[in-house]
């Protein structure tokens, strides 16, 4: 029988490292058991297509907490263990090690994994996907200097490595089925600046066109593309995108519709069970509108909603996304959603790699990208969260602050 204060939290990533800490603050009393199918302790993914990839972080400093942090008698970390199925009635899960795990609160912090292509030659070796240290760990050794590197997928992960694959002298293909770059999730000015720059640092960069098959003899030779070409390669990174884990809830009845239903408080469809993270499709009363988000920024607020609240709280989760990306010497900072933007105001200087494009919807400032402008980045965030009014020429006029806009 589970006691009163059991919670269990499925999945040992960001978001369920996050609850853990968030209930160890808070001085939770009760029995905290954390169940990943990965044999890390939870870590952070970012660094994995950045400075991990580059060689320029060790694996140690990818850990959110050290391993002392999770002390047995607090917690329970199991890993390398996957929860099978839920039994909601009886308030427990099961685990692949067999063993029945009695919860109180149970909170799903399932992640997401990679879209997968299916095309002739996938399961070729030197073919990647990434998304753990042991991709990028196999990824790594395959990028010697001088070898041809193809990534399929020009979103922020597919662009990253391929910075990182130039940094570190690979001839550099990228393949993206879109007519341009990180079409998900950028405005075409923006993806126009990204193209340029990739292209100045000498990647192939071939857009409107898929992936028909790999070939090659046992190990990858080649990347067959939609156009007939053959791209010839010695490694395939592959990011097409992301599909949330939501199978486990589905399967134990809960609701799920893009990711699994939760409302503000981070429930799900029944209420003595979470869900956080890249797996939600969730209400932003800010935005007005229900999504799935795939961001470090969501998956460490739902957590702290979530473990408020099985604290005894009543805490909404209620914030405007933001995300980031590092490309080169660029740091690509986004606050808002710029969907259903009327006008881009520029702020500095594109040309020298500092400037922000402001996106405003009759006359409200709703988002902003800034490239290399973190004071920008920052201040833009209040003006933002008002929703008032602002002047395009006051925004694009460098010489005034944007705090100084606040009303
Ligand atoms: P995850 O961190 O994915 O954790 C979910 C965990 O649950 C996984 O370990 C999974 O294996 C496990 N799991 C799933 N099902 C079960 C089960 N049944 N039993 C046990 N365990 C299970 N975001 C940003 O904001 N900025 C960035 O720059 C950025 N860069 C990224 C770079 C890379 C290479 C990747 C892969 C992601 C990046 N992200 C970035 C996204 C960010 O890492 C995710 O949004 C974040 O990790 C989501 O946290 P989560 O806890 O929801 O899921």
């Amino acid at each position: 029988m589970p006691l009163m204060k059991d919670v269990v939290i499925v999945g040992a990533g960001h978001g369920a490292g996050q609850v853990v800490s968030t209930l160890v603050q808070k001085k939770y009393h009760g029995r905290i058991t954390l169940i990943g199918d990965e044999p890390w302790h939870p870590y952070q993914r970012p660094p994995l297509s950045k400075k991990y990839l580059a060689g320029d972080m060790s694996a140690e400093r990818l850990y959110l907490k050290p391993k002392s942090f999770y002390n047995p008698a607090v917690i329970d970390v199991k890993l390398d263990t996957r929860v099978i199925a839920i039994d909601p009635i009886a308030h427990s899960v099961t685990t692949s090690g067999d063993d029945t795990v009695p919860y109180n609160k149970l909170v799903l912090a399932t992640g997401s994994r990679p879209r997968l292509l299916d095309v002739s030659g996938i399961d070729l070796e030197g073919i990647h996907y990434l998304r753990n240290i042991d991709d990028v760990d196999k990824i790594r050794e395959g990028m010697s200097a001088g070898s041809k590197i193809t990534i399929v997928g020009a979103g922020y992960i597919g662009l990253e490595v391929a910075a990182v694959a130039v940094s570190l002298g690979l001839n550099v293909s990228v393949i993206e089925m879109q007519d341009r770059v990180m079409g998900r999730a950028v405005s075409p000015k923006l993806s126009d600046f990204y193209q340029q720059v990739h292209r100045d640092h000498g990647v192939n960069l071939v857009l409107g066109a898929g992936v028909n098959a790999f070939v090659g003899d046992g190990r990858v030779e080649g990347v067959v593309l939609s156009t007939g070409k053959t791209l010839p390669a010695d490694i395939v990174v592959i990011g097409v995108g992301i599909v949330p884990n939501v199978e486990l809830a589905e399967e134990s009845g809960l609701e799920t519709a893009n990711g699994i239903v939760v409302d503000e408080h981070c429930r799900t469809s029944d209420s003595d069970i979470y869900a956080i993270g890249d797996c939600t499709f969730h209400p932003n009363a800010l935005l007005g509108c229900n999504l799935r988000l795939e961001s470090v920024h969501n998956a460490l607020e739902q957590a702290k909603t979530a473990a408020n609240n099985i604290c005894g709280e009543d805490d909404a989760y209620s914030q405007i996304p933001w995300f980031w990306s590092d490309q080169y010497n660029l740091k690509l900072q986004i606050f808002g959603l710029s969907k259903g933007y009327d006008q881009i105001v520029v702020r500095g200087e594109p040309n020298q790699h500092s400037f922000a494009f402001l996106y405003l919807r009759g006359g409200v400032l709703i988002s902003i990208d800034a490239v290399n402008r973190p004071r920008d980045f920052v201040q833009s965030r209040a003006l933002i969260a008002t929703g008032a009014k602002v002047a395009a020429d006051k925004l694009a006029d460098v010489n005034i602050q944007l705090k100084d806009l606040l009303l």
